[in-house]
């Protein structure tokens, strides 16, 4: 087992919570390491190449409302890497109408796609004087707390294990995973050091899964202005559909399919090719055209803690103050990218705070 350097804080996750996290111990002077399981950064704000197309397959769109997240995003736009989409989508409602746009409030995309926000945070934090190094295929496999410190043992991307110490440590895995970190390193027992009203509340949080198929087409889809349909509570099994193409990130025509909750859970198990196909079959009146020809490649991904069905008031929870461990995220104070940024950023002063 090789032993690492310590660093002031380690930030387990590379998604928008973790970026923004890191941003505000970079910029208090602290020196960070953000560890992320994944090739890439982004976390559910993610986005992939099918084919000749670029689809978003997990985040769609963010919204601006808090003065937090409106600083990074309009430093983000400035630098081209954020723009807006429109102004609202269509919703098909349980009747089969179909509703135009109307509530009038930003929605906001990458420039090229979803992880453009985020790799334009990771770029800035790359660019601080040589405090914060983001680590991807680092996978980490247990939290515990040391004399002084937090211990991470992690998994590199060739395999070999790696312990690392820090003075503090964020967490902003989706909830039960980062449980199931803090529980490998021995927190959550008796003597583990964790208050104890954090851990019941931690326990509470759960997620839907989602089902995201990508299929590209050989013709525009049938989507309409501005590219993406809402579908009323219920309706089954389609949330939300999106045409790559007019959202203006694929340079061919391509639609992103998300399953709702109820339909993700109840075939989570199910072989790929099944899911694909009942998707593509309630997809249908979207695609221009037969599918067996109009769809020339398609792409099913399976996010199993999708989106909070609970979420905590708090925008963080303190686990343990000394040492300062912390988990922030979507499931905190509000969901969704905007609220996953807003609990990173107030994660990541409450730390700075705290290691002063
Ligand atoms: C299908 C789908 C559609 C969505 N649509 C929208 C939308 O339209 N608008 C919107 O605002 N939000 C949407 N969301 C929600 C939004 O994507 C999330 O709220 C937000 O991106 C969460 O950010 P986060 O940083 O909290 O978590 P994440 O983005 O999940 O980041 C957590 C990171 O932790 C890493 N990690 C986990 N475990 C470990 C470990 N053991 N070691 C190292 N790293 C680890 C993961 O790889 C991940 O990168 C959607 C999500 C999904 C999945």
């Amino acid at each position: 087992m090789q032993m690492q350097a310590a660093v002031d804080v380690i930030v387990i996750g590379a998604g928008i919570a973790g970026l923004c996290a890191a941003r505000e111990l970079v910029a208090a002077g602290l020196r960070v390491l953000v560890l992320d399981k994944s090739r890439g950064i982004g976390g559910r704000m993610a986005t992939r190449r099918v084919g000749a197309a670029v689809c978003d397959h997990g985040a769609q769109f963010f919204t601006v409302r808090g003065d937090d997240f409106a600083a990074v995003v309009t430093a983000a736009r400035r630098d081209a890497a954020v723009a807006t989409w429109c102004n609202g989508f269509a919703h098909m409602e349980p009747d089969g109408s179909l509703v135009a746009p109307g509530d009038g409030y930003p929605r906001w995309r990458g420039s090229r796609g979803m992880t453009d926000l985020p790799k334009w945070l990771a770029e800035r934090l790359a660019a601080a004087d040589g405090r914060c190094e983001i680590r991807t295929q680092a996978t980490v496999k247990a939290v515990a707390t040391v004399v002084g410190g937090v211990r991470i043992e992690l998994e590199d991307g060739t395999g070999g294990r790696v312990t690392l110490f820090a003075r503090g440590a964020i967490l902003t895995a989706p909830v039960p995973q980062a449980i199931e970190l803090m529980a490998a390193g021995g927190m959550l027992g008796p003597g583990g050091g964790t208050d104890a009203v954090a851990r019941d509340a931690l326990a509470t949080v759960a997620y839907d899964p989602c089902f995201a198929l990508m299929l590209v087409l050989d013709r525009p889809s049938r989507v309409p202005p501005p590219g993406g349909i809402q579908f009323a509570a219920g309706s089954e099994p389609i949330a939300w559909l999106a045409d790559n193409f007019q959202k203006g990130v694929s340079p061919v025509p391509a639609v992103t399919v998300h399953a709702t909750g109820a339909f993700s859970r109840e075939h989570f198990d199910a072989p790929p090719e099944e899911v694909a196909g009942m998707l593509l079959d309630a997809a249908r009146p979207w695609i221009d055209g037969d599918p067996a020809t109009a769809v020339v490649e398609r792409s099913l991904h399976r996010w199993k803690f999708a989106l909070p069905t609970t979420v905590l008031e708090e925008p963080l929870v303190v686990v343990t103050e000394a040492p300062p461990i912390a988990c922030c995220g979507d499931a905190f104070a509000g969901p969704r990218v905007e609220g996953a940024a807003a609990s990173g950023l107030a994660a990541g002063r409450w730390m700075v705070r705290t290691l002063a």
